[in-house]
């Protein structure tokens, strides 16, 4: 019997349950068992027009004159509701996207830490005042919000990486206007009645549904908008910096990955193997810091590939629902045809496959993880981002020979390092280019430690205080204290002190 799951079946913009102005809907399927489950509205141009114009309002009104105290006790108190309903909201992520509810109610239970983390962020935004060398003059700055910020979210994490955004915009004082994913809109519907709940403003914060063509291509390019935060594949992102170009807004790009997990000779395998099946097939391999790229010192190599075929054969996949479940199915059937294009593909290309790599014989978008070994750099499954369960193992010789193979990527999001050599693993950390390294772990995030990539994977930073930053802008104020004329044709501001 499955759970009757109350979602809000509307859009929340300006304080207000909306359908789609057009009356549009859009079906969200349930990928365990191949079935729509809800319908939401299918926002349009005018939706997001809508919603920006309130996000506006909201920042010439009531949100623009609250203190960061007040924003932050806001916050405080949206942590609280979603702790109380982690429960709620998780089973509702783990229908809508297949994800295993054994990872959403953790995930659920975190997004608490990130909301406390901004919480407290929100009164401690400050200026400075400057030490100009005129004595004459007083010169400090502010640090105000950007403005309205609209933020686009993938499917793979919805609430969480919704919040990795929302936290620190709402904390800095910008009202948001949030774009969900197609495929995965209930949890962020859930999550903007505990919003309400909260008590926010009308119009701080706003979460539209539809689909990417429509409601994020218009987002991205309103000019109301004036920052854009966007995660998701690459091929989108460009789009959407080439969008908010348009109007010269700044753009923070979390991007896909082809990271590499690099495992030497001395390291403890049975730790590598476990952060390796869960660097790729947690999530069923949607992540975009998956270790897609398993890179093996030689002399361990077939040892290691052997408890990898082993481990994987094992994983139980099944209902997402089920607390005993390790891997679910795939969000899509799009989604599935991808993830089997790569695999043939990779078998074309004449990769060994060690285990899985077919649909299972059952109802859901579920693939068998898969293992290839004998993959060389230049094959598609080597270079492409899967985001499916799909392993690619390529040998190296030496650590230099794994540096050119983990740098020989046109992304830079993860990397993980598994040796016992200290020397060895900062070397590594200090030359791989990626935004994040794990030594002898994998997957590990927190609100206090900055995230992103380099390269294709993306530019910015979200968590960690520099976060907040992001969504405020310096402004200069010059003050002059003698009260004395100048000559209007000597240069402002020279040094009139001595030394
Ligand atoms: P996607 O790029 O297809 O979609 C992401 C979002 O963009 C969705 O809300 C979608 O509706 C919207 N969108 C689609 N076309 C658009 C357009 N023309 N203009 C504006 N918005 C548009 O990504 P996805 O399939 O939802 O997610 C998977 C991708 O996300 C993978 O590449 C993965 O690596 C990446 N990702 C990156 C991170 C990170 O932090 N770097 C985290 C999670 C996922």
């Amino acid at each position: 019997m499955v759970p009757v799951l109350d979602v809000p079946g509307r859009m929340y913009v300006g304080g207000d349950w909306v359908d789609a102005l057009d009356g549009g809907r859009l079906g969200s399927v349930d990928p365990y068992r191949a079935e729509e489950w809800i319908e939401v509205p299918a926002a349009g141009p005018a939706d997001v027009d809508r919603a920006v114009n309130a996000a506006t309002a909201a920042l010439a009104g009531e949100w623009g004159t609250l203190s960061g105290t007040a924003r932050g006790r806001l916050l405080y108190r949206l942590a609280d509701l979603v702790e109380r309903d982690a429960d709620r909201l998780a089973a509702v992520e783990t229908r809508d996207n297949g994800k295993l509810i054994r990872e959403t109610a953790v995930v659920m239970r975190q997004v608490p830490v990130w909301l406390r983390y901004y919480a407290g962020a929100a009164d401690k935004l400050a200026g400075e005042t400057l030490p100009v060398d005129d004595p004459n003059l007083l010169v400090y700055t502010l640090r105000e919000p950007v403005g309205v910020v609209g933020a686009i979210v993938p499917f793979n994490n919805p609430v969480m990486i919704m919040v990795m955004k929302v936290a620190p915009a709402l904390a800095a004082g910008c009202p948001v206007v949030v774009k969900a994913a197609d495929q995965t809109p209930a949890s962020s519907l859930l999550f903007a009645s505990l919003v309400e709940e909260a008590g926010f403003p009308p119009g701080a914060f706003n979460v539209l549904t539809g689909s990417g063509a429509s409601a994020g291509a218009a987002l991205a390019r309103h000019p109301g908008v004036a920052r854009v935060t966007f995660t998701g594949s690459t091929a989108v992102g460009t789009a959407v910096m080439q969008a908010a170009a348009e109007h010269v807004a700044p753009v923070t790009l979390e991007l896909g990955g082809k990271s590499p997990n690099i495992v030497f000779a001395d390291a403890d395998l049975e730790a590598a193997v476990n952060g390796i099946v869960g660097g790729i097939f947690a999530s069923s391999g949607q992540m975009c810091i998956a270790g897609g790229r398993l890179l093996v010192e030689e002399a361990a190599h077939d040892e290691l590939v052997e408890r990898l075929r082993e481990r994987t054969e094992r994983i139980v996949l099944g209902d997402p629902s089920d607390p005993a479940t390790e891997m679910g199915p795939l969000v899509s059937d799009v989604q599935l045809g991808r993830v089997l294009d790569l695999v043939y593909s990779a078998k074309a290309e004449g990769a060994r496959l060690v285990t899985g790599g077919h649909r299972l014989d059952q109802r859901g978008y579920f693939v068998a993880p898969a293992v290839f070994a004998g993959v060389t750099p230049q094959m598609r499954l080597a270079r492409e981002e899967v985001f499916g369960p799909v392993l690619a193992v390529l040998p190296f010789q030496d650590e230099a020979h794994a540096l050119e193979l983990a740098n020989d990527t046109p992304f830079g999001l993860a990397s993980g390092v598994w040796t016992r050599d200290v020397q060895r693993a900062h070397r590594m950390a200090r030359s791989i280019r990626s935004g994040v390294v794990w030594v002898n772990c994998y997957r590990n995030t927190s609100p206090h430690v900055p995230f992103g990539g380099v390269k294709q994977s993306g530019f910015g930073r979200e968590n960690g205080h520099a976060a907040v930053l992001e969504y405020t802008q310096t402004k200069s104020v010059w003050l002059e204290l003698s009260g004395s004329t100048r000559d209007p044709f000597t240069v402002p501001g020279a040094a009139t002190r001595k030394g």
